[in-house]
Parts: structure tokens; sequence; C-alpha cells
């Protein structure tokens, strides 16, 4: 399971987020150990997983629901113009649109989703009213947005200022061949267990920056982006989701921990059965992270470079994932 060393205990991170400056501290020991139980426990892709799950945390520790939490979570950097992957602020497509993509799965198997769609601050809060008040999982684009404004969603411009600049530099030289380095892959995935033992995820994400307009990741499709089994534990992406997809990656881990493995290890299987379909992985990656019914957590990754966030009764961390390179 994790390693002490792995784990960098952030006790004070809510003053120094402001500041970007993240606290190291001591080790810990985040997992539970064998046959002890865990709960509740948050873990989330990436740093702005540390706020968000903070705004999960006050849930979670007054005996919430693992689906409000994990909602409530990622609304956080959905909101925040500085997370330039997820929601308002995120990067536009090459035709200068935001389209974000999201999904929520609950502890059973209901799960709902909104892809390709503009104008609206929180997709994960759409795709949740997917779940509930329509016979669907899944509502896309022009379609999602009707939903969305139906059920008093206000419209809104998510491309900000400095958006805007930045694909304005982009379009100078517009190549249209997507290139992929190594460090844009910014979706928030959270996977949640509650005080009652209920798992449930989240995942949203702007996309890869400059995609070809209507392109639609891994993040808001069930099994790729986001999997949740309550029987057995959750999991969720990151990185180019192409490559995740094709292996319906989330899945996979979940059912790599339905065979006994633990979730890091669940996490690295995924990832090299991703590796030894690929040609070229030089320039490729994908995260996993993965939470089981005993509130285990692990993750792993292609490229170093990779980090989550987990908070528990014993604190908050920021964990750099092991990587294959
Ligand atoms: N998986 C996301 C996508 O391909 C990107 C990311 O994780 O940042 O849209």
């Amino acid at each position: 399971m994790n390693s002490r060393r792995n784990f960098l205990r952030l006790s004070a991170w809510g003053a120094t987020m402001a500041s970007g400056l993240y606290p190291i501290g001591k080790a810990f020991a985040g997992s539970p150990g064998k046959g002890k139980m865990n709960k509740p426990v948050v873990i989330s892709t990436w740093n702005h997983g540390i706020p968000a799950n903070a705004a999960a945390w006050e849930i979670l520790s007054q005996g919430g629901q693992a689906l409000d939490a994990v909602e409530a979570g990622v609304r956080v950097p959905e909101g925040d113009p500085n997370v330039r992957t997820v929601g308002y602020g995120g990067f536009p497509d090459r035709e200068g649109h935001v389209t974000l993509d999201a999904c929520i799965m609950d502890k059973d198997s209901n799960c709902g989703s909104v892809a390709f769609l503009e104008h609206i601050k929180h997709p994960i809060s759409v795709a949740r009213k997917v779940m509930e008040e329509t016979p669907h999982v899944m509502l896309v684009g022009e379609g999602a947005l009707q939903f969305a404004l139906a059920q008093g969603f206000q419209k809104e411009d998510l491309l900000t200022p400095e958006s805007y600049k930045d694909w304005q530099q982009w379009l100078k030289e517009s190549k249209y061949k997507p290139v992929i380095n190594i460090e844009n892959h910014d979706t928030i995935g959270m996977l949640a267990l509650d005080a009652q033992g209920n798992l449930a995820g989240a995942c949203t994400t702007s996309g890869a920056a400059y995609k070809m307009h209507g392109r639609v990741g891994d993040s808001p499709i069930i099994g790729a982006g986001l999997f949740v089994d309550n029987e057995v534990g959750a999991a969720t992406a990151t990185g180019l989701g192409e490559a995740v997809i094709r292996m319906v990656g989330s899945h996979l881990v979940v059912e790599l921990m339905r065979q006994g493995n633990s979730p890091e290890q669940a996490c690295k299987l995924a990832v090299e059965r991703i590796i030894a379909k690929q040609k070229d992985v030089k320039d490729l990656q994908v995260g996993f992270i993965a939470l089981n019914k005993q509130g285990e957590y692990g993750g792993y990754c292609i490229q170093k470079g990779f980090d989550y966030a987990v908070r528990d009764k014993s604190g908050s961390t920021l964990t750099n994932a092991k990587s294959k390179l």
C-alpha cells in the first residue's frame, strides 16, 4: 500500500493556498492498514484537490453523504477562474469556446453526465440533475444547455480575459495537432467514502486545451473518467482522455480492485495496460486514483508530476503519485 515516505502532511494548507505555497511537514500513514476501516475519507486529483477536499470534508465530517460531498467538493475548482482546466476560466477549444464535461456516480450505480456543455459554471450540478431528474445518463451540447437552463442554472460567459489572451496567443501558430504537454492535464476527479461506508465520485473538466470543437474526453464517460461500485471501490482518471477511453480506464481499475488488488496496485496495472497498447508514451500522461470500501486509497501515473490530495481524520495531504517512467 502507500508508503509513509510518499505523504506530505499539509496541516495548515488553508493559509498557504492563497500564496500558492504548500507546506511540507512530517510524513504520515494515510491508509488504514489491513482489516481497519478509514472513514470518512475523500481523495482527489491534483493540488486543486486540497481546497476541493476541504469543502467535501465539511459534509463528510458531519456525517453527510458521499454524493453531496463530491458535488460540493468539485464545485470549488469549477468556480475558481485561476484553475484553468476546470469550469469557469478553463482553457477554450481552438474556436474559443469553453466546453465542459462532467459526471457523477452514487452508491446505487446511479449516474449522470454532461458533455460539450457551454455557458454553465457548475457542470457537475447539471450532471447530478441529469441523474436525478431524467430517465437518461448523459446529455450533451445544446440539449444539455437547454436542460440546465430549464433547471434554473444561469447562462454565463466562461471565457475569462486570461483564457481569451492565451487563446489569442495560441492562434498565432494554431497547431492543430494536439501537443501533449505532460503537465497540461488537470481534471478534478474526486472519490469519497462517507461515515455510513458508502462511496460516490465526481469528475469535471474543461478538457484538453485547444481541442477540436466538439471533442469530448474521458471525464464525462462513466467507466472511463469515473467509476463507482459500492461493493468494491471507486476510481477516476486524469490525463489524455483518448488513451483512458480506449481502456475504459476507471472501470478497469475498479475491476482490478475486485480481483484483490490494492488501490495503488490496481491503478498501476491499469497504467501498464494503457502503456502496452501505445506505440509511444514519451509525451503521454495518464493518472488514476482509487479508493476502496475500507477507505484505503492510492494513485499511479505514467509520467512523474501527477499528485493527489487526501483528507481524512488524520488531516490533509498531497502525495506525489508513483509513476511508471
Ligand atoms: N482527461 C481530460 C480530458 O482528456 C483532461 C485532463 O485530465 O486534464 O479531457
